[in-house]
């Protein structure tokens, strides 16, 4: 059963007004908690506008022409910290009639709506972006804006670009058309999530973990949230906005996450352990599979409609050949991306197990620090008791080589019985 009644009854709920103070208007109003990237990227969209105004017939020399602003940005940060809202709201800002990103005028709403023609976003089907969207990408990037000011390329996840699409990105960041802004999002600037070369042709906004505080705050203010459900769902999120949300508003997010926290109760025994591994996988498969399936049957469905069911005439059979290649071609981007869609379910409920036993190691500690899982919270300190800090850190450390191999390309199910048995074990 979800448990947000229980975090809806604690004691502790903040009076209601504390809603109402809000956050300044604007773009930059739902990066949470980068207060410092925030002020970088406003200080380079205002020399960005101010590049257009000296380029402008009959204005004044600049005094230092471009300061602040650059071609090409890399947005760094954990998952759920921001970047593509970082880069989104810095498109909106470039775009913006006023240059401050003020999210009012058509240039900030159509950026924000996704809908403006010179911003263009990336975010990879599979596991890769491959060379010919790239190159797709980088030739259209290098027309000249239709809205008079900046075409900006967002690429969602420049990690996932593959060495080929990497290198047709690399021309262009060296060598950019006067009007084109890339802004790459990525874990890191370590050289296996961007190349060296591309690292060293950027400007990087580093953005951090926001405080459960901050996501709490936007939760309520943005989403409407009851501040005691959105200060347990940004807990539970470990500083992942976005998981936060759907924490706080999908009972079935809610009851999965539920389940994962059993786990550690449960592992009574070998059998057990292989159930329990055996559970966690189909989890993912289902929480990926009912994320993906809407998409899938409207894509193919679009695809049917353009290729034009039936068809009697001349030519008739070599157009339905061509129509059974695309069609392949479809459910082969379709297979890929349910395959990420299914990583990214089983990470998230890694890193749920993963704050329960952390959880159970600052308890073992007597750590003076708020729990990840409020709801778990006594069955973690029972743990932490139990196995000390020793057993609870190399428990936690087996979830976390969990993660690493299965980022590593171990095969899913493989990893986790691993990590099952290991936490059984102790
Ligand atoms: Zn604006």
């Amino acid at each position: 059963m979800p448990d947000v009644s229980a975090a809806a009854a604690a004691p502790e709920a903040a009076p209601p007004e504390a809603a109402a103070a809000g956050g300044p208007p604007g773009v930059f109003a739902d990066l949470v908690g980068q207060d410092e990237a925030v002020a970088t990227l406003r200080r380079a969209a205002a020399a960005a506008a101010a590049q257009l105004r000296q380029a402008a017939p009959g204005a004044e020399p600049a005094a230092d022409p471009g300061a602040g602003m650059t071609h090409a940005w890399i947005f760094t940060g954990p998952p759920g910290s921001g970047r593509s809202v970082a880069a989104r709201a810095f498109a909106a800002a470039l775009q913006c009639a006023s240059g401050t990103g003020c999210g009012t005028c058509p240039g900030c709403h159509t950026t924000m709506a996704g809908t403006h023609a010179d911003v263009r976003l990336v975010a990879p089907e599979g596991l890769s972006i491959g060379v010919g969207e790239m190159r797709a990408l980088v030739l259209r990037a290098a027309s000249t804006p239709s809205g008079g000011r900046w075409q900006v390329v967002i690429i969602s996840d420049a990690d996932r670009l593959t060495e080929a699409a990497g290198n047709a990105l690399l021309k262009a960041v060296e060598e950019p058309p006067p009007r084109t802004v890339f802004l790459l999002c990525a874990p890191s600037t370590h050289p296996d999530d961007v190349s060296v070369t591309i690292r060293s042709r950027c400007r990087v906004v580093p953005l951090r973990q926001p405080a459960p505080e901050a996501v709490a705050e936007v939760l309520v203010r943005r989403d409407g949230i009851a501040p005691d459900v959105a200060r347990w769902a940004a807990a539970a999120a470990q500083g992942h906005v976005g998981r936060a949300r759907r924490l706080a508003g999908d009972p079935q997010a809610r009851s999965r996450r539920d389940a994962v926290l059993a786990v550690p109760r449960r592992l009574t025994g070998v059998g057990a352990a292989f159930d329990a591994a055996s559970a966690l996988i189909e989890s993912a498969e289902a929480e990926a599979a009912a994320s993906v399936a809407e998409l899938d049957e409207a894509e193919k469905a679009a695809l049917q409609t353009a290729l034009g069911a039936g068809g009697t005439g001349r030519g008739a059979a070599g157009a339905l050949r061509g129509a059974q290649g695309q069609l392949k071609d479809l459910e082969k981007r379709q297979k890929s991306r349910a395959t990420r869609a299914q990583r990214d379910a089983l990470d998230r409920a890694l890193v749920d197990l993963a704050g329960f036993y952390r959880d159970a190691l600052v308890a073992a500690l007597r750590a003076p620090v708020a729990p990840v899982h409020t709801d778990t919270a006594a069955l973690a300190e029972a743990g932490g008791q139990k196995w000390h800090a020793e057993g609870a850190l190399r428990r936690l450390e087996a979830v976390l080589e969990c993660r690493a191999a299965i980022e590593a390309n171990v095969k899913p199910r493989i990893a986790v019985e691993a990590m099952m048995l290991a936490l059984w074990k102790g």
